[in-house]
């Protein structure tokens, strides 16, 4: 079991975390022009990069979104940072 860092609540045990997307990913754009394939791609297409990688997570007990940067082979986290800078 390991405990992730919510940039707005500390520490929490995992189970209150879900891994939304690799972060960086740009949605294309108009979304209703581009062709299925683009789209697929945008959807699941994934670098799922060997060591440090950027990922997109939600904290479930708060709903914030946040950026992880975390290490894909010893699931070691090593920083993280919300996706906006205070809450309402
Ligand atoms: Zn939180």
């Amino acid at each position: 079991m390991q405990i992730f860092d919510c940039p707005f609540c500390g520490e929490r045990d995992e189970t209150e975390f879900h891994f939304v997307s690799e972060a960086g990913k740009v949605r294309p754009e108009p979304a209703c022009q581009v062709s299925a394939d683009t789209w697929a791609a945008y959807l699941h297409v994934k670098q799922n990069v060997k060591g440090a990688g950027r990922e997109v997570w939600r904290h479930l007990s708060c709903g914030e979104l946040f950026v992880m940067q975390r290490d894909t082979t010893s699931m070691v986290v090593i920083a993280v940072e919300p996706l906006r800078k205070s809450r309402p």
